[in-house]
Protein backbone atom coordinates (compact mmCIF):
# COMPACT_ATOMS: atom_id res chain seq x y z
CA UNK A 1 0.00 0.00 0.00
CA UNK A 2 3.15 2.59 0.62
CA UNK A 3 4.64 1.53 -2.50
CA UNK A 4 7.12 -0.75 -0.87
CA UNK A 5 8.13 -4.34 -2.12
CA UNK A 6 6.29 -6.90 -0.14
CA UNK A 7 9.25 -8.74 1.83
CA UNK A 8 6.88 -11.89 1.57
CA UNK A 9 5.96 -13.69 -1.60
CA UNK A 10 2.57 -14.01 -1.28
CA UNK A 11 0.86 -16.30 -4.01
CA UNK A 12 -0.36 -12.75 -6.19
CA UNK A 13 3.61 -11.80 -5.67
CA UNK A 14 4.50 -15.13 -7.33
CA UNK A 15 2.44 -14.63 -9.96
CA UNK A 16 3.63 -11.01 -11.22
CA UNK A 17 6.88 -11.65 -10.33
CA UNK A 18 6.96 -14.90 -13.12
CA UNK A 19 4.85 -13.00 -15.44
CA UNK A 20 7.65 -10.70 -15.48
CA UNK A 21 10.59 -12.61 -15.82
CA UNK A 22 12.01 -14.55 -19.07
CA UNK A 23 14.89 -16.17 -16.78
CA UNK A 24 15.46 -17.55 -13.71
CA UNK A 25 19.23 -17.84 -12.17
CA UNK A 26 19.23 -20.55 -9.65
CA UNK A 27 22.10 -20.51 -6.83
CA UNK A 28 22.55 -23.94 -6.23
CA UNK A 29 23.81 -25.20 -2.72
CA UNK A 30 20.66 -23.75 -0.22
CA UNK A 31 17.88 -23.19 -3.02
CA UNK A 32 18.02 -26.69 -5.17
CA UNK A 33 20.03 -28.85 -2.31
CA UNK A 34 21.45 -29.21 0.66
CA UNK A 35 24.89 -31.05 0.32
CA UNK A 36 23.57 -34.02 -1.48
CA UNK A 37 20.05 -33.67 -0.29
CA UNK A 38 17.19 -32.64 -2.53
CA UNK A 39 15.20 -29.28 -0.94
CA UNK A 40 11.60 -30.29 -1.18
CA UNK A 41 9.28 -28.71 -3.59
CA UNK A 42 12.34 -27.96 -6.24
CA UNK A 43 11.57 -30.55 -8.89
CA UNK A 44 8.06 -29.53 -9.42
CA UNK A 45 8.85 -25.69 -9.32
CA UNK A 46 11.57 -26.37 -12.22
CA UNK A 47 8.96 -28.34 -14.20
CA UNK A 48 6.59 -25.62 -13.87
CA UNK A 49 8.85 -22.78 -14.72
CA UNK A 50 10.39 -25.02 -17.49
CA UNK A 51 7.13 -25.34 -19.24
CA UNK A 52 6.01 -22.09 -18.73
CA UNK A 53 8.61 -21.20 -21.08
CA UNK A 54 11.33 -19.86 -18.79
CA UNK A 55 15.06 -19.86 -19.52
CA UNK A 56 16.26 -21.62 -16.13
CA UNK A 57 20.26 -21.49 -15.55
CA UNK A 58 22.40 -22.54 -12.37
CA UNK A 59 24.96 -20.79 -10.87
CA UNK A 60 27.27 -22.02 -8.51
CA UNK A 61 30.18 -20.54 -6.35
CA UNK A 62 31.40 -24.09 -5.38
CA UNK A 63 34.28 -24.55 -7.72
CA UNK A 64 35.25 -28.18 -6.43
CA UNK A 65 33.15 -30.05 -9.37
CA UNK A 66 33.23 -29.12 -13.03
CA UNK A 67 30.05 -28.57 -15.10
CA UNK A 68 30.48 -31.97 -16.39
CA UNK A 69 30.42 -33.28 -12.73
CA UNK A 70 27.45 -31.01 -11.50
CA UNK A 71 25.27 -32.49 -14.45
CA UNK A 72 25.78 -35.73 -13.24
CA UNK A 73 24.80 -34.45 -9.41
CA UNK A 74 21.90 -32.58 -11.31
CA UNK A 75 20.97 -36.20 -12.84
CA UNK A 76 21.73 -38.35 -9.67
CA UNK A 77 19.05 -36.23 -8.02
CA UNK A 78 16.47 -36.83 -10.83
CA UNK A 79 16.69 -33.33 -12.39
CA UNK A 80 17.07 -32.83 -16.21
CA UNK A 81 20.24 -29.97 -16.59
CA UNK A 82 22.38 -29.83 -19.53
CA UNK A 83 25.55 -28.81 -18.66
CA UNK A 84 25.31 -25.33 -20.69
CA UNK A 85 22.72 -24.69 -18.39
CA UNK A 86 25.30 -24.69 -15.48
CA UNK A 87 27.80 -22.14 -14.82
CA UNK A 88 30.85 -23.03 -11.58
CA UNK A 89 32.88 -20.87 -10.51
CA UNK A 90 35.63 -23.32 -11.54
CA UNK A 91 33.91 -22.82 -15.08
CA UNK A 92 33.92 -18.77 -14.13
CA UNK A 93 38.16 -18.97 -13.50
CA UNK A 94 38.98 -20.53 -16.83
CA UNK A 95 36.52 -18.18 -18.83
CA UNK A 96 37.97 -15.31 -17.25
CA UNK A 97 41.64 -16.37 -18.37
CA UNK A 98 40.24 -17.34 -22.16
CA UNK A 99 38.58 -13.80 -22.47
CA UNK A 100 41.54 -12.41 -20.71
CA UNK A 101 43.78 -13.97 -23.89
CA UNK A 102 45.65 -15.80 -20.87
CA UNK A 103 48.99 -16.86 -23.48
CA UNK A 104 48.69 -20.82 -23.61
CA UNK A 105 52.66 -20.90 -23.27
CA UNK A 106 52.02 -20.02 -19.79
CA UNK A 107 51.06 -22.45 -16.64
CA UNK A 108 47.87 -22.04 -13.80
CA UNK A 109 49.03 -22.88 -10.17
CA UNK A 110 45.87 -24.20 -8.48
CA UNK A 111 44.78 -24.06 -4.73
CA UNK A 112 41.82 -26.40 -5.42
CA UNK A 113 40.56 -29.63 -6.42
CA UNK A 114 39.53 -31.71 -9.33
CA UNK A 115 36.75 -29.13 -10.99
CA UNK A 116 39.65 -26.27 -11.30
CA UNK A 117 41.37 -28.55 -13.10
CA UNK A 118 38.73 -29.44 -15.23
CA UNK A 119 37.72 -26.50 -16.74
CA UNK A 120 41.32 -25.62 -16.98
CA UNK A 121 42.16 -28.38 -19.35
CA UNK A 122 39.30 -28.23 -21.32
CA UNK A 123 40.23 -25.29 -22.23
CA UNK A 124 43.41 -25.29 -22.97
CA UNK A 125 45.45 -24.31 -20.14
CA UNK A 126 48.16 -26.22 -18.50
CA UNK A 127 48.00 -26.64 -15.01
CA UNK A 128 50.42 -27.24 -11.82
CA UNK A 129 49.15 -28.28 -8.13
CA UNK A 130 45.67 -28.89 -7.33
CA UNK A 131 45.16 -32.14 -4.76
CA UNK A 132 48.77 -33.42 -6.26
CA UNK A 133 50.49 -31.07 -4.06
CA UNK A 134 48.43 -31.72 -1.09
CA UNK A 135 50.70 -34.74 -0.43
CA UNK A 136 53.51 -32.80 -0.42
CA UNK A 137 55.44 -31.44 2.74
CA UNK A 138 58.54 -28.66 3.18
CA UNK A 139 61.10 -29.52 5.55
CA UNK A 140 61.88 -26.58 7.28
CA UNK A 141 65.66 -26.63 7.31
CA UNK A 142 68.04 -23.95 7.80
CA UNK A 143 68.99 -22.89 4.08
CA UNK A 144 65.82 -24.46 2.51
CA UNK A 145 65.17 -22.74 -0.60
CA UNK A 146 61.63 -23.64 -1.76
CA UNK A 147 61.70 -23.88 -5.65
CA UNK A 148 58.92 -22.45 -8.18
CA UNK A 149 57.67 -22.71 -12.13
CA UNK A 150 58.49 -19.08 -13.40
CA UNK A 151 56.16 -20.13 -16.09
CA UNK A 152 53.57 -19.89 -13.63
CA UNK A 153 50.99 -16.55 -14.96
CA UNK A 154 47.99 -17.20 -13.14
CA UNK A 155 47.29 -18.32 -9.41
CA UNK A 156 43.46 -19.83 -8.67
CA UNK A 157 42.67 -20.40 -5.47
CA UNK A 158 39.47 -22.02 -4.54
CA UNK A 159 38.15 -24.95 -1.96
CA UNK A 160 40.44 -26.95 -1.37
CA UNK A 161 40.14 -29.93 1.15
CA UNK A 162 43.83 -30.64 0.59
CA UNK A 163 45.25 -26.91 1.46
CA UNK A 164 48.82 -27.08 3.06
CA UNK A 165 51.46 -24.74 3.62
CA UNK A 166 53.33 -26.21 0.58
CA UNK A 167 50.71 -24.85 -1.73
CA UNK A 168 50.41 -21.55 0.52
CA UNK A 169 53.61 -21.08 0.02
CA UNK A 170 53.76 -22.01 -4.02
CA UNK A 171 51.09 -19.70 -4.86
CA UNK A 172 52.63 -16.71 -2.55
CA UNK A 173 55.90 -16.84 -4.44
CA UNK A 174 54.23 -17.50 -7.91
CA UNK A 175 52.23 -14.37 -7.15
CA UNK A 176 55.13 -12.50 -5.75
CA UNK A 177 58.27 -13.16 -7.78
CA UNK A 178 56.39 -13.92 -11.15
CA UNK A 179 56.12 -10.72 -13.16
CA UNK A 180 52.14 -10.36 -14.20
CA UNK A 181 51.10 -13.11 -12.55
CA UNK A 182 47.28 -13.10 -11.43
CA UNK A 183 45.58 -13.83 -8.67
CA UNK A 184 42.03 -14.98 -9.03
CA UNK A 185 39.69 -16.48 -6.55
CA UNK A 186 36.92 -18.92 -7.71
CA UNK A 187 34.67 -16.84 -4.71
CA UNK A 188 35.16 -15.78 -1.61
CA UNK A 189 32.53 -17.41 0.69
CA UNK A 190 33.48 -18.02 4.57
CA UNK A 191 31.34 -21.25 4.67
CA UNK A 192 29.84 -24.12 2.03
CA UNK A 193 28.35 -27.26 2.66
CA UNK A 194 31.22 -30.15 2.37
CA UNK A 195 28.06 -32.22 3.52
CA UNK A 196 24.96 -31.92 4.26
CA UNK A 197 25.10 -32.18 8.24
CA UNK A 198 27.15 -28.98 8.85
CA UNK A 199 28.65 -25.91 7.74
CA UNK A 200 32.37 -25.90 7.03
CA UNK A 201 35.65 -23.04 6.63
CA UNK A 202 34.70 -21.96 2.09
CA UNK A 203 37.26 -20.82 -0.28
CA UNK A 204 37.01 -17.23 1.45
CA UNK A 205 39.40 -18.92 3.91
CA UNK A 206 42.23 -20.09 1.50
CA UNK A 207 41.37 -17.10 -0.67
CA UNK A 208 42.04 -14.80 2.35
CA UNK A 209 45.33 -17.39 3.73
CA UNK A 210 47.31 -16.39 0.66
CA UNK A 211 45.96 -12.95 0.17
CA UNK A 212 47.28 -12.28 3.87
CA UNK A 213 50.70 -13.64 2.18
CA UNK A 214 51.21 -11.60 -0.83
CA UNK A 215 49.13 -8.66 0.63
CA UNK A 216 47.17 -8.30 -2.45
CA UNK A 217 43.19 -8.66 -3.53
CA UNK A 218 42.20 -11.31 -5.64
CA UNK A 219 40.34 -11.23 -8.82
CA UNK A 220 36.90 -12.99 -7.75
CA UNK A 221 35.19 -14.60 -10.64
CA UNK A 222 32.61 -16.21 -9.19
CA UNK A 223 29.23 -14.53 -7.56
CA UNK A 224 29.52 -11.63 -6.99
CA UNK A 225 31.47 -10.68 -9.83
CA UNK A 226 30.67 -8.45 -12.65
CA UNK A 227 32.62 -10.80 -14.96
CA UNK A 228 30.36 -14.05 -14.08
CA UNK A 229 27.15 -11.87 -14.90
CA UNK A 230 28.44 -10.08 -18.38
CA UNK A 231 29.10 -13.79 -19.10
CA UNK A 232 26.23 -15.30 -18.70
CA UNK A 233 24.32 -12.42 -20.23
CA UNK A 234 26.37 -12.51 -23.47
CA UNK A 235 26.22 -16.68 -23.39
CA UNK A 236 22.70 -16.22 -23.62
CA UNK A 237 21.50 -13.05 -24.55
CA UNK A 238 19.74 -11.65 -21.52
CA UNK A 239 18.32 -8.60 -20.44
CA UNK A 240 18.66 -8.22 -17.10
CA UNK A 241 15.57 -6.29 -15.93
CA UNK A 242 13.92 -9.70 -17.12
CA UNK A 243 15.58 -11.76 -14.94
CA UNK A 244 15.31 -13.01 -11.22
CA UNK A 245 18.35 -14.53 -9.62
CA UNK A 246 17.31 -16.77 -6.40
CA UNK A 247 19.66 -17.47 -3.80
CA UNK A 248 20.06 -17.99 -0.24
CA UNK A 249 22.98 -15.51 0.53
CA UNK A 250 22.90 -11.65 0.62
CA UNK A 251 26.40 -10.76 0.19
CA UNK A 252 27.11 -13.02 -3.00
CA UNK A 253 23.34 -14.42 -4.87
CA UNK A 254 21.57 -11.56 -4.02
CA UNK A 255 24.59 -8.98 -4.64
CA UNK A 256 25.32 -10.42 -7.83
CA UNK A 257 21.45 -9.79 -8.86
CA UNK A 258 21.06 -6.12 -7.95
CA UNK A 259 24.56 -4.89 -9.21
CA UNK A 260 23.41 -5.51 -12.40
CA UNK A 261 19.39 -4.85 -12.36
CA UNK A 262 18.28 -8.20 -12.02
CA UNK A 263 15.24 -8.79 -9.55
CA UNK A 264 15.94 -10.76 -6.77
CA UNK A 265 13.91 -13.35 -4.41
CA UNK A 266 15.91 -14.47 -1.03
CA UNK A 267 15.04 -17.86 0.39
CA UNK A 268 14.81 -19.04 3.65
CA UNK A 269 15.96 -22.43 3.50
CA UNK A 270 19.53 -22.25 3.09
CA UNK A 271 21.93 -19.71 5.92
CA UNK A 272 20.39 -20.65 8.88
CA UNK A 273 21.01 -16.94 10.30
CA UNK A 274 19.39 -15.56 7.70
CA UNK A 275 16.04 -17.91 8.41
CA UNK A 276 15.86 -16.38 12.33
CA UNK A 277 16.92 -13.01 11.51
CA UNK A 278 13.56 -12.80 9.06
CA UNK A 279 11.24 -15.30 11.68
CA UNK A 280 12.80 -12.54 14.79
CA UNK A 281 11.21 -9.38 12.49
CA UNK A 282 8.24 -11.41 11.39
CA UNK A 283 7.14 -11.95 15.46
CA UNK A 284 8.42 -8.48 16.36
CA UNK A 285 7.32 -6.10 13.50
CA UNK A 286 3.81 -6.44 13.78
CA UNK A 287 3.60 -5.49 17.54
CA UNK A 288 5.61 -2.02 16.77
CA UNK A 289 4.48 1.16 15.31
CA UNK A 290 3.69 1.35 11.59
CA UNK A 291 6.56 3.71 10.67
CA UNK A 292 9.19 1.76 12.71
CA UNK A 293 8.01 -1.51 11.07
CA UNK A 294 8.05 0.18 7.82
CA UNK A 295 11.46 1.46 8.18
CA UNK A 296 12.88 -2.26 9.08
CA UNK A 297 11.07 -3.56 6.14
CA UNK A 298 12.90 -1.39 4.17
CA UNK A 299 16.14 -2.46 5.02
CA UNK A 300 14.99 -5.68 5.05
CA UNK A 301 14.14 -5.04 0.86
CA UNK A 302 17.26 -2.84 0.39
CA UNK A 303 19.03 -5.74 1.70
CA UNK A 304 17.53 -8.41 -0.90
CA UNK A 305 14.19 -9.86 0.69
CA UNK A 306 12.17 -8.22 -2.53
N1 LIG B 1 31.86 -23.49 -1.99
C1 LIG B 1 31.79 -24.66 -1.35
C2 LIG B 1 33.04 -25.43 -1.09
C3 LIG B 1 30.59 -25.17 -0.92
O1 LIG B 1 30.56 -26.36 -0.28
C4 LIG B 1 29.43 -24.42 -1.20
C5 LIG B 1 28.16 -24.96 -0.79
O2 LIG B 1 28.04 -26.15 -0.53
C6 LIG B 1 29.54 -23.21 -1.86
C7 LIG B 1 30.76 -22.78 -2.25
C8 LIG B 1 28.36 -22.36 -2.21
O3 LIG B 1 27.72 -22.91 -3.32
P1 LIG B 1 26.43 -22.18 -3.95
O4 LIG B 1 26.91 -20.96 -4.66
O5 LIG B 1 25.83 -23.22 -4.84
O6 LIG B 1 25.55 -21.87 -2.79
CA1 LIG C 1 23.89 -20.87 -1.79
Amino acid sequence: ANGLPNPLLTAGAARSLVDSVDAFLFDCDGVIWKGDQLIEGVPETLDLLRKMGKKLVFVTNNSRKSRRQYSKKFRALGLEVTEEEIFTSSFAAAMFLKLNNFPPEKKVYVVGEDGILEELRLAGFECLGGPEDGKKNILLEANFYFEHDKSVGAVIVGLDQYFNYYKMQYASLCIRENPGCLFIATNRDPTGHMTSAQEWPGAGTMVAAVSCSVQKEPIVVGKPSSFLMDFLLKSFNLETSRMCMVGDRLDTDILFGQNTGCKTLLVLSGEKLLLLLFHMCRIILPIMPNQVSNAVWTCIAIAGVT
